[in-house]
């Protein structure tokens, strides 16, 4: 379903219009393609308090060149903020330069990890959050703000690259966390095709969100499994063939498709992306057993098995990487959807307690994205009314695509990326929907 209100703000007459009523004015987000890899104009490095982070190297492997003025992108180190002195120097290195950031730029603050020994630096460093947030909201023109807590700028290079780059249009307000490592192989992988030679089973991927992971791992070079069910197995070949991959049909909530995924892959798996979803939403008072049981059993407990059955048969290799579909439902609830909010809640309670563990035990890490308003054939299902207001409640003023979730997930499953590990990524425009 087209978003008409966005193509209206993008003529003069229907600008003017929307503005005179003080209607939301939703920027025409510039997102990757081949042409235009990279952001328009060049990088700008400030830094609040003293830092230890070797930050320099790193932001000159983005491919963005320093800009003095008019910056495309700016990053603020403020890993080094310990007190309420030194975050006042947050606001002097980004207050004279936040009007000229171009439009569709991207502003990263860095942070460091809270620290519960220091009360006074865990105060001003979560205060970053605050501070990443509201600037989030208040930027405009398809602008982004997103906060990195880090100790360790070479950890971080995918992640920077990512934030820095288009492929991140529909990602703002987060909070993500980067360990000190294992990096990865940042300097091994082929820089267009990071995932060449890599297997990647995405689930749901007939069609949707899942149909656009598969591209994206495609275009980085995976070889992808497209796994649906056995009703969606043409749309899944003609996915699988485009991709020059390969189609699966199988229900996920089978009892055995782990092991039956397993049997498939003999020679393995490194990628596994759980996008397989469905909604059956009715308030709870309304809520036969079969709504909720349905729901938990694709969203949750599918997720939980398969998951279990493909590390205990050893099939993901090691480097692999899980990534599962949470939703700002999940994380902020919402009304007629108290069995999909608790799977989708569910999912990223997975992902918090099983990363430390596969990654040790696996060498796998395990993450979630979480999309906000992503214009699918789910959404197109959504009431007209609910379905407009869950467009522009966000600080982009418009719904996402779901290439926005698949160059999210892209970034996750990259071989560089694994000092990732646990977190929970909004894909969102930085919903008004929960934190
Ligand atoms: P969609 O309905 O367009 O596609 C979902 C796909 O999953 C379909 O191809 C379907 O056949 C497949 N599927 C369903 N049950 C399955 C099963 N038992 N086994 C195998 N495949 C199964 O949905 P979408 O909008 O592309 O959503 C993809 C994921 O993103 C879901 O997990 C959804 O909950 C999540 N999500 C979507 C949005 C959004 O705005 N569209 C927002 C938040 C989260």
């Amino acid at each position: 379903m087209a978003d008409r209100y966005l193509g209206l703000t993008a003529t003069a007459p229907g600008r003017f219009l929307t503005r005179r009523l003080g209607l939301p004015q939703p920027a025409a987000l510039r997102r990757w393609s081949p042409q235009h890899p990279s952001l328009d104009g060049g990088l700008l490095h400030l830094t609040a308090g003293t830092s230890a982070l070797d930050l320099a190297p790193v932001l000159a492997r983005t491919g963005l060149t320093a800009a003095a003025s008019d910056p495309a992108a700016v990053v603020l180190d403020a890993t080094g903020v310990r007190d309420v002195d030194t975050l006042a120097e947050v606001h002097a290195a980004l207050h004279p330069v936040v009007g000229s950031v171009a439009a569709s730029g991207r502003i990263v603050v860095l942070g460091a990890p809270l620290d519960a020994g220091d009360h006074h630096r865990a105060a001003v460093q979560q205060a970053l959050e605050g501070f990443t947030r509201s600037l989030g909201k208040e930027i405009g023109r398809g602008r982004t703000v997103n906060l990195v807590r880090l100790t360790d700028a070479a950890a971080a290079e995918s992640t920077l690259r990512f934030l820095l780059s288009p492929k991140s249009a529909y990602v703002s307000g987060q909070v993500i966390g980067v360990g000190a490592g294992p990096v990865g192989e940042a300097d091994a992988v082929d820089r267009d095709r990071p995932l060449a030679g890599r297997t990647a089973l995405v689930t749901g991927a007939a069609r949707g969100i899942g149909e656009a992971v598969a591209e994206t791992l495609a275009r980085d070079g995976a070889r992808v499994v497209v796994l649906d069910v056995p009703q969606a197995e043409p749309d899944a070949r003609r996915v699988a063939d485009r991709l020059g991959g390969r189609a699966l049909a199988l229900d996920i909530t089978a009892a055995d498709a782990g092991e039956r995924i397993a049997a498939e892959l003999p020679d393995g798996l490194d990628v596994l992306i759980h996008n397989a979803g469905v909604t059956r939403d009715r308030r709870l008072v309304n809520m036969p057993a079969d709504r909720w049981s349905s729901v938990l059993d694709v969203n949750l407990a599918s997720v939980l098995r398969t998951t279990d059955a493909l590390l205990a048969e050893g099939a993901l290799r090691p480097g692999g990487r899980i990534v599962a579909t949470a939703s700002i439902a999940g994380l902020a609830g919402n009304a007629g959807q108290t069995n999909y909010g608790a799977s989708k809640a569910g999912v990223a309670g997975l992902v918090r307690a099983l990363a430390p563990r596969a990654l040790a035990e696996h060498g796998v890490t395990v993450n979630a994205v979480a999309p906000g308003f992503i214009e699918t054939r789910m959404t197109a299902a959504v009431p007209l009314l609910i379905r407009e207001a869950g467009r522009r409640m966000n600080s982009l003023a418009q719904g996402g695509l779901p290439v926005d979730v698949a160059e999210t997930t892209a970034w996750l499953a990259h071989p560089a990326s694994g000092a990732v590990n646990g977190q929970v990524v909004r894909v969102c425009g930085q919903s008004l929907l929960g934190a």
